[in-house]
């Protein structure tokens, strides 16, 4: 335990965009003296997601208009370099530069009784010590823990014993350099990266789902969006349970077309498939743009995107709504998906017949390949089961934000500063105690 006239040291696991955000309200706030260290084994800013090093195909799956920063902007920082700036959709490399970049100016920032310092290690141990804990055999004051996303949970394929390679997709991944079938548990976001990283190399890639399913297209953003009315969002505030929400969403989506209830509702309850995962992408990409009508599944997307804050609001004046972490299940299929650059791209593959839809919704085939062969690789991209906590979470006294314990409010966007304020809350509980 430190006195005020030491500083407090203060442990940050995870550099990720939330350690970041961590470091930079820590500059603005601190009254005392503070010695920070963040623990990232990859680079500090950018974290493991944004890594600048990763394939430039890879994307990011938000309008980057969201991403901001204490003193900066992602769209600023590009025009300021001469970059194009019409990409709403940039590489996740480039904005991972931007991170980076923003880490180093925060550090020159940072008025000399805060010290900060990243050290590209990986945490393995947290624990109590007295008043404070020990990181692995270092003495610290505080400890936050932002690791984000766990990557190697326990149901993960590559635990599974297989007569093909198996792999992952992102850190620390075995990735062959260009094999030729490659099979592929997943059929959302992390599918879309295999396809944008082997398309132009692989003679088949093969997703296999339950659902059967390509999640919906996010708009252009030059594509007018209908926005749900002022009382929509409102009336959010007065909902008990999710059954009260699901009832405002399909009156909000009634009002961006001339939707029977019906359809509106069996988007919502997952119930709309119409087996033609293939075709509905076509019409939702067409509705993305703008050159289509917009789908009873679109206008549902809308209607969650539009009240999304009010979502979050609400959990944090209630703690959990029942029954939304179900009924958000099904709507972050349709309010949450790729942007259209990359949905693009996909529906290029699929009709050139690269990506072949045969075994979309033929989860066994997983099994099959894994016992029989038959693809040269199989992809895990699937991610992590949400509110995995991390190894130190039964630490007293550790704070956790992030992934780890978004169970019943999935924290979409999460580059986006606007939707959550527990960071420079904990920022200011330990800046200016
Ligand atoms: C592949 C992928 C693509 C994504 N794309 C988008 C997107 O386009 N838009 C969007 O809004 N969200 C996206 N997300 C969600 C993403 O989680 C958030 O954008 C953002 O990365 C969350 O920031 P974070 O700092 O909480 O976690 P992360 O960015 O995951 O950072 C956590 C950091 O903790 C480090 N770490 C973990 N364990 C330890 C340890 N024991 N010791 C030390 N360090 C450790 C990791 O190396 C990592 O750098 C994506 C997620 C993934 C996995």
């Amino acid at each position: 335990m430190t006195s005020l006239r030491h500083p407090r040291r203060v442990a940050i696991i995870g550099g990720g965009p939330r350690g970041l955000w961590a470091v930079e309200e820590l500059i603005e706030r601190a009254r005392i003296p503070l010695d920070v260290t963040v623990f990232d084994p990859y680079p500090a800013g950018a974290g493991a997601v944004y890594r600048p090093q990763q394939p430039p195909q890879w994307r990011l799956n938000v309008n980057c208009a969201i991403v901001t920063t204490a003193h900066d902007n992602f769209n600023s920082w590009r025009a300021r370099r001469g970059e194009d700036t019409a990409d709403a959709f940039p590489p996740r490399a480039q904005v991972g530069q931007f991170l980076a970049d923003t880490w180093s100016a925060a550090l020159n920032r940072a008025p000399a009784s805060v010290r900060v310092r990243h050290l590209p290690h990986r945490v393995s141990e947290v624990r109590a010590d007295g008043d404070g804990f020990m990181v692995d055999s270092a003495p610290f004051d505080e400890v936050l823990v932002c690791t984000g996303h766990d990557h190697l949970h326990s149901g993960a394929l590559i635990h599974k014993p297989s007569r093909v390679p198996v792999t992952g997709l992102y850190f620390g991944a075995d990735l062959p350099s260009a094999p030729r079938r490659i099979g592929v548990r997943g059929a959302a976001l992390s599918f879309i990266d295999v396809c944008l990283l082997y398309g132009d190399t692989a003679e088949t890639i093969y997703p296999v789902s339950r659902s059967g399913r390509f999640l919906e297209v996010k708009p252009a953003p030059d594509t007018p969006l209908p926005e749900v009315p002022e009382r929509w969002r409102q009336a959010c505030a007065r909902v008990s349970t999710a059954a009260d929400l699901r009832e405002i969403l399909i009156a909000a989506a009634g009002e961006f077309g001339e939707f029977p209830t019906a359809d509106l509702a069996a988007v919502i309850d997952g119930q709309d498939f119409t087996c033609d995962a293939v075709a509905e992408l076509e019409a939702s990409l067409r509705a993305a743009e703008g050159t289509g009508p917009l789908t009873p599944a679109a206008a549902v997307g809308a209607a969650f995107r539009g009240v999304f804050q009010e979502c979050v609001d609400w959990h944090k004046a209630h703690g959990p709504m029942p029954g939304f972490r179900e009924l958000s299940r099904t709507l972050e299929r349709v309010a949450f998906g790729p942007p259209p650059v990359t949905a693009r791209r996909l529906l290029e593959l699929i009709h050139a017949g690269v990506v072949n839809t045969q075994f979309l919704r033929a989860p066994e085939q997983i099994d099959t390949w894994r016992e029989e062969g038959g693809v040269d690789v199989l992809i895990d991209a699937t991610v992590a089961p949400q509110a995995i906590p991390s190894p130190f979470h039964d630490v007293p006294g550790v704070v956790e934000i992030g992934r780890m314990n978004e169970l019943s409010l999935p924290g979409h966007d999460s580059l986006n500063r606007s939707v959550h304020d527990d960071i420079p809350r904990w920022a200011e509980k330990v800046g200016n105690p």
